[in-house]
């Protein structure tokens, strides 16, 4: 499931990529997996792109009007290709952008002179893919009262990298979530961005066990949570920067400490990585070095 830093990166190599672009056609093969009408979606043809951004583990695309937002749940993925490019199975909408008329604004400074940025006259797709069609695909259009559901800012906690969310905030924004950590760190209402895989690998930063209950941290543990939180995302996002450009639609995982290395050594001390699967999802930790 992609999370914060994958989809900071697919965020900001789409943003530099195709801000400034008009959406030249749309296609939905697939069109369960879109939350809106054909019309709407015809609507979007010569709409420019002004900003595309994450929020949690959305990603939203801005036009000069309208606003599609992609919720890619499980498996979606997005790939940015030539037109001419194979397109990949299950691939279920397929925006088409044109020439570049206007530069984007604040692109990520690593998106700079990057080998596989495509030439400001040459057309480039989006392609949206999804094997287990669980994620969507909204419309919302300019003036419509409609909104992606857990994307309102009732349910949505600040972004975990956001900068607003200091160690004060931290400290009181936590009082509220007496229960395990890890279903702490996943809650989006609490923080936002943060789901299964990288919650293991900031908990294993932290030194604590997943199933601790926050009532019971000291109050130095709850301040190492944050530091951990930060610098587990902030490293994540600089390897994804290099390894995942011109492949978007790979999740690169490789580099992780310990989710889903159950029965492997643990990097800090040795131990044989624990794996549990409750409900289905791993969730993995060292019970030689985590308290
Ligand atoms: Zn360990």
């Amino acid at each position: 499931m992609p999370e914060l830093p994958d989809l900071t990166v697919v965020a900001e190599g789409f943003h530099a990529a195709l801000a400034g672009r008009p959406i030249a056609a749309v296609a939905a093969p697939g069109p369960l997996a879109v939350r809106g009408t054909p019309g709407e979606l015809d609507a979007l043809v010569g709409q420019r792109v002004t900003d595309i951004r994450r929020r949690g583990k959305f990603l939203i695309v801005d036009l000069h009007r309208d606003r599609v937002v992609a919720n890619p749940m499980l498996t979606a993925r997005s790939q940015l290709a030539r037109p001419a490019a194979k397109k990949p199975t299950k691939t279920a909408v397929v925006l088409s952008f044109g020439a570049r008329q206007t530069s984007p604004k604040r692109p990520a400074a690593w998106t700079k002179r990057a080998t596989w940025m495509p030439a400001d006259e040459e057309p480039v797709e989006v392609r949206y893919r999804d094997p287990t069609q669980m994620g969507k695909v909204y419309l919302l259009p300019a003036g419509l009262d409609r909104t992606a559901p857990g994307l309102s800012e009732t349910e949505l906690g600040p972004d975990a990298d956001d900068p607003a969310l200091t160690l004060d905030v931290w400290r009181q924004r936590i009082r509220r979530h007496p229960g395990e950590l890890k279903n702490l760190l996943k809650n989006q209402a609490f923080m936002a961005g943060v789901g299964n895989a990288y919650s293991d690998e900031i908990l294993h930063a932290a030194r604590l066990l997943p199933f601790r209950k926050r009532s019971d941290l000291a109050p130095e543990e709850v301040d190492a949570l944050h530091a951990a939180t930060k610098s587990t995302l902030t490293t994540a996002v600089d390897v994804l920067r290099r390894r995942v450009p011109p492949t978007f639609e790979k999740q690169v995982r490789d580099f992780l400490a310990v989710h889903d290395k159950g029965g492997t050594a643990c990097p800090r001390c040795g131990t044989r990585i624990s794996e549990v699967k409750p409900g289905g999802f791993v969730t993995s930790f060292c019970r030689g070095c985590q308290r």
